[in-house]
Order: C-alpha cells, then structure tokens, then sequence
C-alpha cells in the first residue's frame, strides 16, 4: 500500500538519470567532478576579477 520512495537520488544535471555519488551530493560521480572543476575555475575567475577591482579601486584613489 505505501509507496516507499527510494532514498536514492538523481543526478541535477538535466538528461542524466545516474543516482547521485553521494547521499550529500546533487550529482552522480561524473558531473561531481565536472561540478569540483568548475567551482574551482568559478574560484579563480572571482579571484582574477577581484584583483582586476582592487587595481581600478586604487588606481581611482591615485589622482
Ligand atoms: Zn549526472
């Protein structure tokens, strides 16, 4: 009578069905990886960006 759902979780990424790698994660294992990867290109951008600000902030503050 009850329907029982599967703890299992599937993958976020749109057009995969894998279960996810972990209970914790949103991803199967493949794009887990693609997702650190990312995150970690995401990171480097914000930090490039940043510094790009930094540079403008003090260059405007130099008259
Ligand atoms: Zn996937």
């Amino acid at each position: 009578m009850k329907k029982l759902k599967p703890r299992i979780k599937i993958c976020k990424v749109p057009g995969c069905h894998k279960e996810t790698f972990t209970d914790k994660s949103v991803f199967c294992g493949e794009h887990e990886r693609v997702f650190n990867s990312s995150v970690k290109t995401a990171e480097k951008a914000a930090m490039l960006v940043g510094s790009l600000v930094l540079k403008s902030l003090v260059g405007k503050s130099k008259k």
